[in-house]
Parts: structure tokens; C-alpha cells; sequence
């Protein structure tokens, strides 16, 4: 039933209450499309018997009138950095072969809590490095969008699974994690919505860890309603993660559709980028236009050191990368190879289990963290951190949230850009709010010449997630996008 599957978390949940339909069918349903749609290869592990356990008890607790969460009979479905208990958890790494949790991470736990059904588990870029799902074990996840050459695209990254299985009407809503613009720019290209919350609102306890001090878990949704009604639900404080903040959970819902008059909001001018392609621009001109005529005022900002914010990232990611994956050593998880002795087998185990992104990862950031660099690289990217934290500062103290585009361009084919330099130019414009640790929601805001989905980007005051999703309703109000991919249409 393809129009179960076309609606929105919001509204199937009020259909789901009303007695419409039942979880049941709504879980059989996007069942069906998780089989449908198996060459985008956004699954690495599929769960239909849990899923269909999950959804019979949602029916059960509906029946007998039981408490319910937000997210009661809603099938969803995992980026696979998420631990699950007793389902493989790969990371989208060899090095993680037949790693099954004894644990479930927070954010799942809190998803399960608000009785959400878990689908499955996403493919995702290798330990999350990358910008185009090219870089899994698995193999890339093909975009459910079409270019008109036919190429097949890719869906962004790192949550690249996560991306085309919302887009393409498979789950609901998906788990995404942002280190660098992971949720929001796979977001802007498959024409969904991912939102980033400010570092410390979600738990990174049992999520695989990449960057601990970048790393975010964050929803990823088709409408703005339905982030937040999901970011509700993953949102907690976790004694178990130290920099997981104790404050209370807002209710992001109803922070969705109050309006904007009087909002101020800043165009930042350091991110208009050399080379940037017209449409980009005027995806953002029009978005300025749109959040004016709901009543906000956009005012010129300067966030000065903005065009610094890519070279630190990718001298702190890589640091925190090489010492968090320093634990993959043959001993404690997934694959062993063995070797002569202990070193040849940590040797032989690393060169196997890891893909040449991360390796690469590892070898820059232990240059960079090694006696005699560290302070060249990893304390100047540091200062450099702080410093655009502090135009982050400034910059609130005059605007309410910050508008730009979400990525410098529309998706790209799959083999279509092989120089990693130019991979890591992906996340331009989503790397300074990772740095700052702030709030940030893509949402699709247009499509371009080649019927491809641009975004665009809301950049918050820590904690402030209601203003972002605020002026993120605007916008979708305002653009009105309602495209689906060629793949979801059933055409
Ligand atoms: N593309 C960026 C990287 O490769 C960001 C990844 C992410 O946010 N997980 O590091």
C-alpha cells in the first residue's frame, strides 16, 4: 500500500490513534518497500521479524488503552553506528564483521521507548567519513533521485542509507549522526529534512564513535513537524555520556509553525564560496525572500574566520579518529587477521578491516597528534575552533539564527568525484556549526535544472532548537517542496 508509506510521522500517527489502519499494516507496508527497493542498497541489515514483533505490541497497547509514546507503531529505520542489542552493528566497516551489541545505544533505547518499530539497520560511509556513501564496506547506496544523463547519484554522506530511505518512502524517519554535516547534507540532496542539535542534546552512548567531541545523533525526517517529533523522542540527558547535558527536553513540536514575525536572522557574506554554481546562490537569495515575507528581518553578518573552519575540522576529526579507532585491533571486535605474532596480527587486522578513507583518517590524524605536530596542527585547528565559536558568539548576539545553503552543490554521481580534497569541500558550509557545536537543520527548499533537490541551512544559539525549527517551518511553508523521487512515485 503505497500511500501508507507516503505519509508523514505526524500524520500517520493521529491516523494510527484514530484506528485508520494499524501498525501492523503500516509496518507490512514499509516492509514491502524495504524488499521493493533493495538495489538502492541503503539496508545493510534488515529486522522485518522485529519489526513485525514492534508493531503487533504497539497494537497491543493501543487496544488495551495502554500509555503510548510519540512514536507508538512508527516504523523507522537505524544508521548502523547505532549499537543494537543482538543485531550486527557494523559501522559500515570490515573491521566490525559480526559485531552483535550486547547493549542498545540511548537514542535507540529512547526511540524503542516512544514505540517506535525498527526496520533495520543503514548503510553508511565507513565510520562516517564521508560525504557520499562511497566509502562503506558495503558498497554505495544509490540515490532513489534520477539526473537527466540517467548516472546513478549518490545520496550524500555519511548517512547516505539513512537519505535515500526516507526519501524513497522506506521508513518514515531514520537515525542520522553528524560530524561534519553528515545528517544535513545527505538531507539537502535526496529533498529531506536533517537537523543537527546542539552537541550534547542527544547521548552518544552505544553510537560508534567517530570525532567525540563533533559527533551528534539527529533525525531525519520528511517534514520539519516531524524532526522535531522525532528529536523529541531521541533527545535525553544520559549519565552515561559525561557530555551529555542535563536539561530538560523541550517540546519541539510545538515550537513547529508559531511563526517568525520579528525573527532576525543573519546572511552570513564569508559563505559565499569561490566557484559556487548560480543555483546555489539563488536557492539562498530565495530563501532570505521567503523567511522576509513571513515577517523576519535578514540583515548582512560576518562570521570572519569562517574559511578556516574546514582545514581544522579536518585536522580534529582525523586527531579524535585515530585515537577512538585506535580499539579496533583484532582482539576486542569483529575481524581478526591473524599474523606471526601480536604486531603483524594488529597490522594485518588494521590493513584488512579498514577502507583507504579511514585509513587515511588514522595516518593524518596521528601525524597531526604526533610529538613535535601536535601543537603546529591539532593546537592551532584548537585556537582555530575557538575563534569561530567566538563569530558564532558575536554573531547571536544580533541574529536569532543564521541562514546559508546546505551544501556547495546538487548530488553528484556515484565515481564522480574521486579527489578527496574535493570530497571534504562537501561540508563548507556544515563543518563551522560542528566546530561551534550548535544547532543546524537542512530543508529542501527547491530543485534544479537537472530536477535535482537543493537545501538550505538554519544554523541556531546552543540549546535553541526551537527557533531553528521555527524558521525551518517557515521555509518549508514557504517552499512549498512536495517532489518525490522518481523511485518513490510508483510511476
Ligand atoms: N563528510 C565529513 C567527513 O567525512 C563529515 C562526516 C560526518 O559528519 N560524519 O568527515
Amino acid at each position: 500500500m503505497t500511500e501508507l508509506t507516503h505519509l508523514s510521522i505526524a500524520d500517520a500517527a493521529a491516523k494510527l490513534d484514530a484506528g485508520e489502519f494499524s501498525a501492523a499494516e503500516l509496518t507490512d507496508a514499509h516492509i514491502s518497500a524495504v524488499e521493493a527497493t533493495r538495489d538502492l542498497n541503503a539496508f545493510i541489515t534488515e529486522t522485518p521479524d522485529r519489526a513485525r514483533d514492534m508493531a503487533k505490541a504497539s497494537d497491543e497497547r493501543r487496544s488495551k488503552k495502554e500509555p503510548r509514546g510519540p512514536l507508538d507503531g512508527i516504523p523507522l529505520a537505524i544508521k548502523d553506528l547505532f549499537c543494537t542489542e543482538g543485531v550486527l552493528s557494523t559501522a559500515g566497516s570490515h573491521i566490525l564483521d559480526g559485531f552483535t551489541p550486547q547493549y542498545e545505544s540511548t537514542v535507540t533505547t529512547n526511540l524503542w521507548d516512544a514505540g517506535a518499530v525498527m526496520l533495520g539497520k543503514l548503510n553508511m560511509d565507513e565510520f562516517a567519513m564521508g560525504s557520499s556513501n562511497e566509502t562503506s564496506y558495503y558498497g554505495p547506496v544509490k540515490s532513489p533521485w534520477k539526473r537527466p544523463d540517467g548516472k546513478d547519484l549518490v545520496p550524500g554522506g555519511s548517512s547516505g542509507g539513512s537519505a535515500a530511505t526516507v526519501s524513497a518512502r522506506v521508513a518514515m524517519g531514520a537515525t542520522g549522526t553528524d560530524t561534519g554535516g553528515s545528517i544535513r547534507q545527505p538531507a539537502a540532496f535526496v529533498g529531506i529534512v536533517g537537523f543537527k542539535p546542539t552537541y550534547g542534546r542527544c547521548s552518544r552512548w552505544g553510537i560508534v564513535a567517530f570525532a567525540s567531541s563533533l559527533d551528534q545523533a539527529g533525525p531525519m525526517t520528511r517534514t520539519v513537524e516531524d524532526a522535531a517529533i522525532m528529536l523529541g523522542a531521541m533527545a535525553s540527558h544520559d549519565p552515561k555520556d559525561s557530555t551529555s547535558v542535563p536539561r530538560d527536553v523541550p517540546d519541539y513540536r510545538a515550537a513547529v509553525g508559531t511563526g517568525i514575525k520579528g525573527l532576525k536572522v543573519g546572511i552570513p557574506a564569508e559563505y559565499v564560496v569561490d566557484g559556487m554554481p548560480e543555483e546555489i546562490g539563488r536557492i539562498w537569495d530565495e530563501g532570505r525572500k521567503w523567511l522576509e515575507a513571513a515577517g523576519a528581518e535578514c540583515r548582512e553578518i560576518s562570521l570572519p574566520h569562517t574559511k578556516y573552519a574546514l582545514p581544522a575540522y579536518y585536522i580534529i576529526a582525523p586527531a579524535e579518529a585515530s585515537s577512538n579507532l585506535a580499539r579496533y585491533d583484532g582482539v576486542r571486535y569483529g575481524l581478526r587477521v591473524d599474523g606471526s605474532d601480536l604486531t603483524e596480527m594488529y597490522e594485518k587486522t588494521r590493513a584488512e578491516g579498514f577502507g583507504p578513507e579511514v585509513q587515511r583518517r588514522v595516518m593524518i590524524g596521528t601525524y597531526a597528534l604526533s610529538a613535535g605536530y601536535y601543537d603546529a596542527y591539532y593546537l592551532k585547528a584548537q585556537k582555530v575552533r575557538t575563534r569561530i565559536a567566538d563569530d558564532f558568539r558575536a554573531a547571536f548576539a544580533e541574529v536569532d539564527t543564521i541562514l546559508t545553503p546546505t551544501a556547495p552543490n546538487a548530488a553528484f554521481a556515484v565515481g564522480e568525484v574521486l579527489d578527496p580534497i574535493q570530497m571534504y569541500l562537501n561540508d563548507v558550509f556544515t563543518v563551522p556549526a560542528s566546530l561551534a557545536g550548535l544547532p543546524a537543520i537542512s530543508v529542501p527548499a527547491g530543485l534544479n535544472a537537472d530536477g535535482l533537490p537543493l537545501g538550505l541551512h538554519l544554523i541556531g544559539r546552543p540549546f535553541d532548537e526551537e527557533t531553528v525549527l521555527r524558521a525551518a517551518a517557515a521555509l518549508e511553508d514557504a517552499a512549498g517542496f512536495d517532489a518525490a523521487p522518481q523511485y518513490a512515485t510508483g510511476d
